[in-house]
């Protein structure tokens, strides 16, 4: 036998039994989602790294140190997206989609990011990602809160989730922040770890995102970037809050939330758990007015947030919760050459007839206590049996798999108004 491949460390595959979740939550996201007048958008997986390098930033753990490059065979550099937003953006220039307009976009699919494997964190992950474009706030930053609120209580996920809300200020408040804060940071600088020392000349405000213990206790004292904040950007921050208050969704002010991307300003938000150790965020964004300009766009009120699939699907698989296998409802039972040719046209024309019916058709042939096995294990409602007896006399034969009962035979008809009336 010759070596086994393996998959790539960090990118798993998602296997037939898990899958069924993934297309429930999926499928409650799309519908929420399209609710709330938001529009599908599908960007490629590949963009220019310099995409990348001027939306997220140079100094940020993504671009650093995160991503998937490779040049194209003509010498262009190229990246696998560790996000969606810098693609978004992209398209939405590109395609003109900005001219005044207000979009409200979604989109679903893997992103990538070299980062060490652990539960939670993968090379290759899945993301639902929202934007909105052309609306400053923060009437459209609350509706996007909202609506991730309403997934939550779909999912049934409400009471384990906790909202963090912060501000971010101006890029203008953050300057005159930045300085303050690496002030204050200098003179306790045989207290930073290595990681914050980098940071401190180059982008000081991720120092409050460390997740060293040591780090953030000193953080702690650090000078707050509220009390930089001037009256707009403190008044529109209120002004978000009430709304919230107003519709009962709870929150905690939380002063040291900063996001790993460059890009964001003023509401920042992340949705945690305390379920999942470390990775404990499951879905996190912000308000981005910088960004179009940046990527060569007019200047652009926007905000938008990303949601982690694997984080959102271990946290279901965690709990009780409704979602779960697609459930069968008949395994069609065919002993002999003759039912099995019979068989296959008996189930298309049952599809015909019932097109939300779900029928198992055996393939492969077998006795009937093999089949019946495989019918039981399957989880179906009903077996449906061909036999030689069936197949003479143009009958089926229907015995219920998970309550007591006796078969009988019923008449092609009589099987799909049998169904029928099962509501299905
Ligand atoms: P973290 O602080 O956990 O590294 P992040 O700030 O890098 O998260 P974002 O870039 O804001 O994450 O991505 C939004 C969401 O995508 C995260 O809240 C998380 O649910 C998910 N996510 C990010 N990176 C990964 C990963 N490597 N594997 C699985 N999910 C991820
Ligand atoms: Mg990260």
């Amino acid at each position: 036998m010759s070596k086994k491949i393996q998959a790539i460390r960090g990118m798993r595959d998602i296997l037939p039994e898990q899958t069924s979740l993934w297309q429930q939550v999926e499928a409650v996201a799309r519908e929420l989602l399209n609710g709330y007048g938001y529009r599908e958008i599908r960007m490629p997986i590949v963009e220019k790294t310099e995409l990348f390098c001027r939306s997220i930033g140079e100094v940020t753990d993504i671009v650093e140190k995160e991503m998937y490059l490779f040049d194209d065979r003509n010498g262009d550099s190229l990246a696998l997206r560790p996000e969606g937003t810098a693609g978004c953006v992209r398209a939405a220039i590109e395609q003109g989609l900005l001219h005044n307009q207000v979009q409200r976009l979604w989109y679903v699919g893997p992103m990538f990011r070299h980062e060490r494997p652990q539960k939670g964190r993968y090379r290759q992950f899945h993301q639902i990602g929202v934007e909105s474009f052309g609306l400053a706030g923060p009437d459209i930053d609350a509706e996007l809160i909202m609506l991730t609120a309403r997934l939550w209580k779909k999912l049934g996920l409400a009471d384990r989730m906790e909202l963090q809300l912060n501000s971010l200020g101006t890029s203008e408040e953050r300057i005159v922040y930045r300085e303050q804060l690496v002030n204050w940071l200098e003179a306790r600088k045989e207290q930073l770890d290595e990681d914050s020392l980098r940071r401190l000349g180059s982008n000081p405000l991720r120092i409050l995102d460390s997740k060293n213990p040591e780090m953030q206790s000193l953080i702690e004292e650090a000078p707050l970037l509220s009390d930089f904040l001037g009256e707009e950007s403190s008044s529109s921050f209120r002004k978000l809050t009430e709304m919230l208050d107003a519709v009962g969704i709870p929150y905690r002010l939380n002063p040291r939330l900063v996001r790993g991307l460059d890009y964001y300003c003023n509401t920042v938000f992340e949705w945690v758990t305390t379920e999942l150790g470390a990775q404990g965020t499951v879905c996190a964004g912000g308000r981005y007015d910088g960004l179009v300009e940046q990527l060569g766009g007019k200047p652009t009120s926007a905000i938008g947030f990303a949601l982690g699939l694997e984080r959102l699907i271990s946290l279901l698989e965690n709990g009780e919760n409704e979602l779960g296998q697609t459930q069968m409802d008949g395994y069609l039972i065919c002993v002999g050459d003759k039912a099995q040719e019979k068989g296959i046209i008996l189930a298309e024309k049952l599809r015909d007839a019932l097109p939300d019916l779900k029928i198992l058709l055996h393939c492969g042939g077998g006795s009937f206590k093999s089949q019946f096995k495989k019918a039981d294990k399957s989880g179906a409602q009903f077996a449906m049996i061909l036999a030689e007896e069936e197949v003479e006399n143009s009958q089926i034969g229907l015995k219920p798999l998970r309550e007591k009962g006796e078969q009988k035979s019923v008449s092609f008809s009589e099987l799909v108004e049998f169904f029928k009336n099962k509501s299905l």
